[in-house]
């Protein structure tokens, strides 16, 4: 595998390109508006940079990255020679079907078509192709150029051949590849959405308060951030969208969403995006107010 497109250049899509363009690969980085393109460069090149000061890579690999991406709004150009597509568009079930769709439609008869999808079935997303032994998760985890894992998801119809394509390719990027099968929430949700549920839960029962359940999961688990914290980083809206996808996939009480989660993101506290969720943003300032809903 040489071309590799990259659909969406948001946070996780830019990640994406850089880390293929560093590792050598020709990367075609393709978003619907032109403004996510231009912003995605610039944070892979200060991303690079950052690397280039703690002599993680050289000037030149970070020029060389740099000169491997191109950028498109037009999926068909930015597909036509591609290996591999990884789709990174936003977490929709309808925009991934067409953007399959159109994937299926204009990608080389060879090419692999993966999807970074959180939660989103595999098996579902294969179902619009004509190729779904082709089509496979590559769940990279935010921020991509740092984080090791990545979850490799089998769908139903995924080939063997493939799947062991894409646990190779991930090891090359210095990555390391779990396999896992296709259920709802795969693994890294499965387990990490329901305790923090069971975080917000604690909180809304009373049990204790929002630096009192961080600190416990920080101090006494080892964790490097408190659960409620890491839902404010995720978007609460996020965590709630992945509880009701376990939820309807399972049938199963046990991953309902929390009431208070359900509100906070009915009244718009979607955590660091919106500047509130269970702790405050302040722009400029790093220290860590809980929301005063919250204080006792
Ligand atoms: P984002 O909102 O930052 O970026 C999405 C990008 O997709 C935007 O730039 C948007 O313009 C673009 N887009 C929308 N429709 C498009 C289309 N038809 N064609 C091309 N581009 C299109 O989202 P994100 O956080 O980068 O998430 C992307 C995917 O990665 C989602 O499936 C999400 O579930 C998954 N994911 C996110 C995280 C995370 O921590 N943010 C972690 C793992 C997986």
């Amino acid at each position: 595998m040489k071309n590799i497109s990259v659909i969406g250049s948001g946070t996780m899509g830019n990640g994406i390109a850089h880390v293929f363009a560093q590792f050598g690969y020709n990367v075609s980085l393709i978003d619907i508006k032109e403004e996510a393109l231009n912003k995605a460069v610039q944070t892979i090149e200060k991303n690079l940079d950052r690397q280039v000061s703690k002599q993680q890579i050289s000037e030149e690999t970070k020029k060389q990255a740099l000169a491997n991406i191109k950028t498109f709004t037009n999926l068909q150009q930015g597909v036509a020679t591609a290996d591999l597509v990884v789709e990174a568009a936003t977490e929709n079930v309808e925009l991934k079907l067409n953007i399959f769709k159109e994937m299926d439609a204009f990608a080389p008869a060879s090419c692999i078509l993966a999807t970074n999808t959180s939660s989103i079935s595999i098996t579902k997303i294969a179902s619009v192709t004509k190729r779904p032994q082709h089509v496979i998760g590559m769940h990279f985890m935010n921020p991509v150029p740092v984080m090791k894992l990545v979850e490799v998801i089998r769908g139903y119809n995924t080939s063997d051949e493939v799947t062991k394509n894409i646990m190779a390719l991930s090891t090359q990027l210095q990555k390391v590849p779990v396999e896992v099968n296709d259920y709802p929430g795969f693994v890294a949700n499965r387990i990490l959405m329901p305790m923090i549920n069971e975080a917000i839960y604690s909180l809304y029962e009373g049990v204790a308060g929002v630096e009192e359940i961080d600190t416990v999961m920080k101090l006494g688990m080892a964790h490097p951030m408190g659960p409620l914290q890491l839902a404010d980083f995720i978007g609460l809206d996020v965590c709630l969208s992945i509880l009701q996808v376990l939820y309807t996939g399972f049938g199963n009480p046990k991953y309902a969403p929390c009431p208070l989660l359900v509100n906070m993101v009915q009244a718009g506290h979607k955590g660091v995006k919106s500047g509130s969720g269970f702790y405050q943003y302040i722009a400029g300032s790093k220290e860590l107010i809980v929301a005063p809903q919250f204080i006792k």
